[in-house]
């Protein structure tokens, strides 16, 4: 198992930060850690960073204990904090050079950092000239130096623009097919774009923890469809297995279903029947940004 958490409950004198959470990670899944600020997921990370000691429970990462082993987990881990910490005047390769001697790695993996990252065509420049992607570039490649087994990244893609982060995004993604890669978020849209799994946290405690496929897989359906003509919405309502009815605008109904079967034939013939016209109709995923909001809401 690439990482392990068992019951960690961390406090900051009175204030709950982590509540008894636990979830364990296999090699080779990019997992989002999903939850609005303040949730806990900087705490979590400090802990399996071992730059905080849990209050209670224990955290294994590449089972190396982070309280008892802190050295063996660092070694086995690359973690970009949200700051993302640099030297701004030193030039790209030297401070690459630098983290290699810091984490005794060989000096040819400099190379190979480089050209993982895409930093090939900076690499002479000076830290506080890159860009903001650019620079996000290389705090990774400085996580990856000692070719750690676990990537952490605390909010990769704050502060960049959308060229930017569309780039970093496709990176991790690329990395996350080799590595074990936790990262936390607050947007639903990286956890969309990056995850095959995602954990929400919310209030220190975990409120979902699914693969990415199995979300779009819910036991629930949206449809959307459009008549030509408008209908009450309790009409609607009689459909067998709808849960709610949503007039979203014009003639557009939004209605849910609790139930896997494609609802749209269903709703072909009550149109048929009632002589009305589709103008379109649409079976809708529930989003993970649905998700999200009705779990972290309270
Ligand atoms: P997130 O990363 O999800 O925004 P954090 O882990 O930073 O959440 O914070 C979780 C909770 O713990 C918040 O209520 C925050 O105010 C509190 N907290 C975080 N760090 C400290 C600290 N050093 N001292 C006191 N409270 C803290």
């Amino acid at each position: 198992m690439s990482i392990s958490v068992t019951t960690i409950t961390k406090n900051y004198g009175k204030q709950i930060a982590l509540d008894s959470i636990s979830f364990t990670i296999r090699k080779g899944e990019i997992t989002g850690f999903l939850g609005p600020n303040g949730a806990g997921k900087s705490t979590l990370m400090k802990i399996l960073t071992t730059y905080l000691k849990p209050t209670s429970g224990e955290a294994l990462v590449n089972n190396f204990s982070t309280q008892t082993q802190s050295l063996d987990v660092q070694k086995s881990i690359g973690y970009l904090a949200e700051s993302n910490p640099l030297y701004p005047e030193m030039y790209v390769r030297e401070y690459l050079k630098f983290q290699a001697e810091l984490n005794s790695a060989s000096l040819s993996r400099i190379n190979e950092v480089i050209t993982l990252t895409g930093l090939t065509p900076e690499m002479t420049k000076k830290i506080k000239h890159l860009s903001k992607g650019y620079k996000q570039r290389v705090g990774l490649a400085a996580a990856l130096i000692n070719d750690p087994e676990v990537l952490i990244l605390d909010e990769p893609t704050t502060g960049l623009d959308p060229n930017q982060l569309k780039e970093i995004r496709a990176l991790i993604k690329n990395i996350g097919k080799t590595k074990t890669v936790l990262l936390s978020t607050h947007i639903m849209q990286e956890v969309e774009a990056i995850c095959d799994r995602v954990i929400i946290i919310n209030k220190g405690k975990i409120v979902a923890d699914k693969k990415m496929e199995n979300l779009r897989d819910e036991n629930e359906q949206i449809i959307e469809v459009e008549f030509d003509y408008r209908i009450e919405e309790i009409a609607l309502m009689q459909f067998n297995k709808a849960t709610a009815v949503k007039n979203t605008r014009g003639f557009v109904y939004e209605i849910t279903f609790s139930s896997s079967i494609d609802m749209r034939p269903a709703i072909f013939d009550f149109a048929h029947d009632n002589g009305l016209k589709i103008l379109q109709l649409v079976k809708k995923n529930r989003s993970l940004e649905q998700l999200f909001q009705q779990l972290t809401s309270n």
